[in-house]
């Protein structure tokens, strides 16, 4: 079955490192793309931010993340809601003024670090089958 025409895939190779969706194992973005992580505070789940993903799709509904004004961001796959995207980063000094930013929550994603997937929340490997599936 054809894949969509924007879906992205990075080469699961011991040269890249990147973020997996955690539901489906969508790609989602690169560790070159990724800024570093959001603070974790009252009502704010621990999370990676990041300048640029891909395959997710984000919605309409502007509402406050620990002060800041976000809408939600979704797996284009499985349509989970695995972060957000800031919309006013005049109101985030530490997001560098910088427009668009994501913030992807750690218990949403998966890490390829080039040899193996690992859980973001716990650390712990996931295991690849030899027949392909994940
Ligand atoms: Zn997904």
């Amino acid at each position: 079955m054809a894949a969509a025409p924007d879906r992205v895939r990075y080469p699961m190779n011991a040269q890249s490192l990147f973020f997996l969706c955690t539901q489906c194992r969508n790609h989602l973005f690169s560790i070159a793309d990724s800024i570093g992580e959001f603070p974790s505070g009252p009502g704010v789940t621990h999370g990676v931010l990041c300048r640029a993903a891909v395959n997710v799709r984000e919605d309409d509904t502007p509402r406050l993340l620990n002060h800041h004004p976000v809408v939600n961001v979704h797996c284009n796959q499985c349509n989970g809601h695995i972060g957000e995207r800031f919309t006013d980063p005049a109101n985030a000094p530490e997001l560098h003024s910088e427009q668009g930013k994501y913030l992807f929550y750690y218990d949403k994603l998966l890490y390829w670090d080039g040899f193996g997937l690992h859980s973001c929340s716990t650390g712990e490997e996931i295991i690849i089958y030899d027949n392909g599936h994940l």
